[in-house]
């Protein structure tokens, strides 16, 4: 008894210790919690009997057609696996054309009389389901079609649980077959690329490749703030931007943000995001702090693209959630804070080989270097004539307020290789012997092939599309929209350049072939080479100079939407099967329509916060100040009221330019809203609702930088962004 009393203080200490919440827990065994959701490959081959297991592994590796028998004995295995582990219910989780995924759940119950059930899942259930697609955009094609919507499992995305229900990715399409999502054809441009690489692939000799892959390792940027202050901004609630604000005092001016030592609260938000992701396979690597205050960044081990698509809508989810179990909210909007940078998305690229070789290494034999430079020559002619094309897979309304800002690429895309690579490309153009760097060894041979040693130490920042050592970084994206889109792009030109190099290559005899490769290569990027550009991105001469070289500069997204159905496009895109006429004239309108209801939203959320919120609260500090001069002035008549008369007028000056353009835009949207031609609709929110929203911005803020913040109804920026 004497001896158990301090014992039992000790254990009621000890039970009572809480380890906070997110903080490193030395005792989890991460290899187990990795993928511990995921019905992955380890639990497929446990599971299923061998010869289900070895059909499944076919159809994954080689997209080849599945059994409805072998579907059966995956989906009993998967029901097993997935009710051990807790759920109790499925979904066909697919990505339909609003960029987030979408879920529809039902239960493994099946009454068999008595009042008793049991769990079932069958094949058929796996394979195919059928959510009413009326309600998902669908552009043109909802008059040619009916509103019954097929999804089909997606075999090569491995299925997971989230929140009690097996998620089964997969493809959503119409009843007549036409693609209503974002997966399908970014599953049809990575069998056309693959297609034409293995065939130019197999002109250079490699006969033994069957399949060619290309990964994407997504960076994603996102922003963190605090979610009691997220609640008092409608604009935040509704836009996922501030439409307003004066700037705070301090910025990112000072770069001490920028890879900073981590607050406590975003370590335990990262600490605990890192783990959900885990758990769901998705392999978070790399976590810091950004450039702004309030902002950072994640990026993953790169994965199959049709896997880091995935893992891109999940990731994104899942950094939502976990930010509201720590009371913040997680803005994933391109550009929610004027004066301080945006956030985007970094899309590493490269291809890989079924025989485990990126075709992106530059490779130490002659033979390698030479298939890098025809993979390299294929980008380049790919990027050049389908730039238009890149520079709309990434124009959304919130991304127009990033690119050309100094802060992200501009709106033209041009390619960036680096010294090295550029002295290769040079020696190449002129039949030179390419000098190497006495660091550098290379093998010398008949052309200027180096034996060339990889070194990435140069960089380029503000290049839209940058050689980094063994891939390309996409840097155009947004924030918060799916990559599928811009791989979709980028895997179907770099396709068609293969397919025409395939095609050139397809008649040359064994002891031409060297030759004729070395002149392809030569031959295309002397062609192409006004896309390359070293340079700073940023700057004014660029700009001038991209326009003598010819290249695209789309600055706003309806611009760029004009030209993604091209007739070139259009030929692009049924040449290889990614999309037909009219399913690309269908996303067109849903990304017309999209951009145009987010400028309205726009539109209406300042309309109305002006009204109800912001001019009131001017009003109400106006009052004030008169108040104040009328006091004084009976206080004593000599006083002088110059500061406050001043301020007043100021004040007044400001509530009657917002009341103006109050109006104006009132009328402005309502002109847009009668507006029947799309793109004229998209032109007409882009020059004329988001500049009157501009100057009305610039007297809001330059009003609330006057008025204390008691007055107003809403956290200012120095709030949102210094507070967690
Ligand atoms: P950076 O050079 O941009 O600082 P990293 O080398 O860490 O960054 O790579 C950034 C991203 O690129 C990571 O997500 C990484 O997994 C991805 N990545 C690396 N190699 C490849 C590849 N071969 N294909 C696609 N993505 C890749
Ligand atoms: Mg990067």
């Amino acid at each position: 008894m004497y001896i158990e009393a301090p014992f039992l203080i000790l254990l009621s200490i000890i039970k009572n210790l809480r380890i906070p919440k997110g903080e490193f827990n030395m005792n989890k065994n991460i290899p187990e919690l990795y993928g511990s959701l995921v019905f992955n490959d380890q639990i497929m081959k446990n599971k299923l009997p061998k010869d289900v297991y070895k059909a499944l592994r076919k159809t994954i590796e080689n997209g080849t057609h599945l059994e409805l028998e072998v579907a059966n004995s995956v989906a009993v295995a998967m029901k097993e696996w997935a009710v051990e582990n807790g759920a109790t219910h499925f979904t066909h989780w697919f990505q339909p054309m609003t960029g987030i995924t979408a879920e529809k759940h039902d239960s493994f119950i099946t009454p068999i009389g008595d009042g008793q059930i049991i769990m079932e899942f069958s094949g058929k259930e796996l394979v195919k389901g059928e959510p009413d697609a009326s309600s998902f955009p669908s552009g043109g094609l909802r008059a040619t079609f009916e509103a019954r919507g097929y999804t089909a499992w997606d075999p090569t995305s491995p299925a997971f649980i989230k929140e009690h229900t097996l998620c089964i990715p997969t493809a959503f399409c119409s009843y007549s077959g036409e693609a209503l999502d974002k997966k399908t054809p970014l599953l049809r441009s990575m069998e056309a690329i693959s297609k034409e690489a293995v065939k130019v692939l197999h002109l250079l000799g490699y006969e033994d490749v069957t399949r060619v892959t290309t990964t994407v390792g997504p960076e994603q940027e996102y922003f963190l703030v605090d979610k009691d202050l997220y609640k008092k901004r409608k604009d935040l609630i509704f836009c996922g931007r501030t439409l307003f604000g004066a700037m705070a005092p301090k910025g990112q001016e000072m770069e001490d943000h920028y890879f900073g030592a981590l607050r406590p609260r975003v370590s335990a938000y990262m600490q605990d995001l890192d783990e959900e992701l885990w758990k769901l396979g998705i392999p978070a690597k790399t976590k810091h702090n950004e450039v702004a205050p309030a902002q950072h960044e994640l990026a993953p081990v790169f994965s199959t693209t049709n896997i880091a698509v995935d893992h891109n809508q999940l990731t994104m989810e899942v950094m939502k959630k976990v930010a509201e179990k720590h009371g913040l909210v997680c803005l994933l909007h391109e550009k929610p804070f004027e004066g301080i940078n945006g956030s985007g998305k970094h899309n590493n690229w490269s291809l890989t080989t079924n025989t485990g070789e990126n075709l992106l290494d530059i490779g130490k034999t002659r033979a390698k270097t030479t298939r890098f430079l025809v993979f390299l020559a294929a980008i380049i002619e790919a990027i050049d004539n389908y730039a238009d094309l890149m520079r709309m897979s990434a124009a959304s309304a919130g991304n127009d307020h990033r690119l050309g800002a100094n802060e992200a690429p501009p709106a033209i895309v041009s390619m960036f290789l680096g010294d090295e690579i550029s002295a290769i490309v040079n020696a190449v153009l002129h039949d030179e012997y390419f000098n190497k760097p006495a660091s550098i060894q290379m093998e010398t041979g008949a052309h200027v092939l180096p034996h060339f040693m990889k070194d990435t130490t140069d960089r380029n920042r503000t290049s839209p599309f940058a050689f980094t050592g063994n891939k390309f970084e996409f840097r155009m994206l947004g924030s918060s929209a799916s990559v599928a889109g811009p791989n979709v792009i980028l895997n179907t030109a770099v396709a068609e350049s293969l397919s025409h190099f395939a095609e050139k290559l397809s008649d040359v005899s064994a002891e031409e072939m060297d030759n004729a490769v070395h002149a392809l290569i030569k031959e295309t990027i002397s062609a192409h080479q006004r896309i390359i550009f070293n340079g700073n991105n940023y700057s004014e001469e660029w700009v001038k100079e991209a326009e003598k070289r010819g290249l695209f500069n789309l600055r706003s997204t309806p611009e760029a939407l004009r030209e993604f159905v091209s007739d070139k496009n259009v030929a692009l895109f049924t040449k290889h099967h990614i999309l037909t006429k009219e399913e690309l004239f269908s996303r067109y309108e849903i990304h017309l329509e999209n951009y145009g209801k987010t400028i309205h939203i726009e539109a209406k959320t300042m309309l109305q916060i002006m009204s109800r919120d912001f001019l009131p609260s001017l009003m109400k500090y106006m009052r004030t100040v008169s108040e104040e001069i009328c006091q004084k002035k009976s206080a004593c008549a000599d006083i002088s009221t110059a500061c406050e008369e001043k301020l007043l007028k100021d004040l007044t000056a400001y509530y009657e330019t917002i009341t103006e353009y109050n109006t104006k835009l009132d009328e402005a949207t309502k002109t847009a809203e009668s507006m029947t031609d799309m793109l004229e609709q998209g032109f007409y929110y882009h020059d004329t609702i988001l500049s009157i929203m501009d100057t009305m911005r610039e007297s809001v803020d330059a009003a609330e930088a006057l008025i204390p913040d008691d007055y107003l109804s809403y956290p200012t920026y120095d709030k949102l962004l210094f507070s967690v």
